[in-house]
């Protein structure tokens, strides 16, 4: 079976303006050329038109970080997976750890977006993990199946190829404190396993699974090569141009 194609995805959260993101993505492309494994950045939805200009005739690909399922209507402030496929967005976010603890996102309405995202012909990347509580009670394993299981909901065995999941701990996001290899390959075998549970291991062959969690340059190499962690979700080194550079090169 052929490896899954390394994906290297950075996560801006609410950083950057517009000129600055289309700054960073000009001199980015250059940098990730070469690379060798699946770049993506992850931006404010303001700064979609302007990366995604910037990031023509690349490797770049780009990701939004939140969308309502709903093709339309009196959703003030959201967006639709219209708008953002016609800008030609690949990949949206959904599911992070900071939309279901401050915007109060559950998994029924994460598996909502995975449909709409899916119907409009982008990709998700789901995101899942435990609480530093979830994880000392013991229950990572059973909490995080959970949250798959539900946003993978009436998906097919097509889509589930082609999505990608983030196994992101939330005591290791923006804390510097990184999963071990050990821990991250762990959680990310389980969830492979749940995938081949629900749709075969022809498929679950072929599911990218990410971790993140304060990865940074001089810890990527090492999680990528784990037998079933297919790349990075990256926050706070996404930001530094050098550092992810690295990670996409890791
Ligand atoms: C994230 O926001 O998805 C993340 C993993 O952040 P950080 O890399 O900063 O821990």
């Amino acid at each position: 079976m052929a490896k899954r194609t390394i994906m290297a995805a950075g996560n801006w959260k609410m950083n950057k303006t517009p000129s600055e993101a289309k700054a960073f993505v000009e001199s980015l492309k250059g940098l990730v050329a070469d690379a060798g494994s699946e770049v993506v950045v992850g931006v404010p939805s303001v700064c979609l038109p302007a990366v995604v200009e910037a990031a023509k005739g690349s490797n770049i690909k780009v990701a939004a970080q939140n969308v309502h399922w709903e093709a339309s209507g009196a959703y003030t402030g959201e967006i639709s997976c219209a708008m953002l496929k016609d800008l030609n967005v690949d990949y949206v976010i959904i599911g992070h750890s900071e939309r279901r603890e401050y915007f109060g996102e559950t998994d029924e309405m994460i598996n909502k977006k995975a449909r709409a995202i899916l119907d409009a012909g982008m990709l998700p990347i789901i995101c899942c993990g435990e609480s530093l509580t979830q994880r000392e009670q013991g229950v990572t394993a059973e909490h995080v199946r959970y949250q798959i299981k539900v946003a993978l909901l009436g998906l097919s065995a097509e889509e589930v190829s082609k999505l990608v999941i983030a196994y992101e701990p939330i005591w290791a996001i923006g804390t510097g404190k990184t999963a071990t290899n050990e821990q991250a390959e762990e959680v990310c075998g389980i969830i492979r396993k749940l995938v081949a549970e629900l749709y075969g291991d022809d498929v679950a062959e072929k599911t990218r699974i990410l971790y993140g969690g304060s990865v940074k340059a001089s810890n990527a190499a090492e999680l990528f090569a784990m037998p079933n962690i297919d790349g990075g979700l990256v926050g706070g080194a996404s930001l530094k141009l050098d550092e992810f550079e690295k990670i996409a090169k890791a």
